[in-house]
């Protein structure tokens, strides 16, 4: 079971909504699944549970497809097909990271926005409130269900209906920089950010349809690097491992940066 134990730090959360990129579960630069890196997802995601929060997982899928590749007219596989097979290479790293986390010890639930009974269960807003109230590790898997968009815009959106406090988006970064990192050594790391600050600067951390559902309804984002042993426990704990995005930003800090 994932109940927290009676001693030991507490989650500043009950429920956070966990974005999980498909990077996390392979190597740097590489595609497809790599076992030991489902591991290492898992094993945080079932330490994190212990502290008591309600976890529900959105699974990405760009390890394995992303629709947008098949943008090229000359291609004969047309983009909307292609990004109902990023939703199903969704599920693909649903079916791991399930396993991965059960082998743990600890009790989940598949469920898909696109049905695929004999696979998992269909994704129904109140079944999986219930499972996560039980203490189950939700993954949910098969993005919003409809093509064109990513799976940022289904954690926003799942994180407003299954009402998570907080969006934890677990990425390959540490938070969000004023330029791509990997590219400019000089990019700067921002503890804090706005909304409008995320949106207006265009950074691309984050797909902006989901930071503009965000705002909308003022749910905090935190942007966080994986990779770093022990981030997903910390960021569920509720300290700032990365970029924190709320409406304020950083004005609302009471010493200034
Ligand atoms: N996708 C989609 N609708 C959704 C979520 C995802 O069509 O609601 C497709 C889209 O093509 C996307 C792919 O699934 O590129 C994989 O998801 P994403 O790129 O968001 O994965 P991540 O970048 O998080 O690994």
């Amino acid at each position: 079971m994932s109940e927290a134990g009676s001693s030991g730090p507490r989650s500043r959360y009950k429920r956070v909504l966990l974005k999980i990129s498909g990077e996390g579960f392979s190597h740097g630069g590489e595609r497809g699944i790599a076992m030991d890196a489902v591991v290492h997802l898992a094993e945080q995601t079932v330490r994190a549970s212990r502290y008591g929060a309600q976890i529900a997982i959105v699974l990405g899928g760009g390890n394995i497809l992303r629709g947008a590749q098949f943008k090229a007219a000359n291609t004969a596989i047309l983009e909307a097909t292609a990004h109902y097979m990023g939703m199903l290479a969704t599920v693909i790293n649903g079916l791991a990271l399930q396993d991965a986390i059960e082998s743990l010890g600890a009790d989940t639930r598949l469920m898909t926005a696109i049905r695929m009974d004999g696979v998992a269960e269909p994704y129904i807003r109140r079944r999986a409130r219930r499972h996560l109230e039980k203490g189950r590790i939700v993954l949910l898997a098969g993005g919003t269900g409809s093509p064109f968009v990513t799976t940022d815009t289904a954690a926003a959106q799942r994180a407003l209906e299954l009402e998570a406090e907080v969006l934890l988006k677990a990425t390959r970064v540490d938070g969000v920089y004023s330029d791509d990192p990997e590219r400019n050594p000089h990019a700067v790391l921002y503890g804090e950010l706005s909304y409008d600050d995320m949106r207006g600067r265009n950074l691309r951390v984050m797909d902006g349809e989901a930071v503009a559902k965000c705002q909308e309804h003022n749910l905090p984002i935190m942007v966080f690097n994986f990779k770093k042993e022990g981030n997903i426990e910390r960021a569920v704990l509720g300290e700032r491992v990365g970029t924190l995005i709320t409406r304020a930003g950083p004005a609302r800090r009471p010493s200034g940066q």
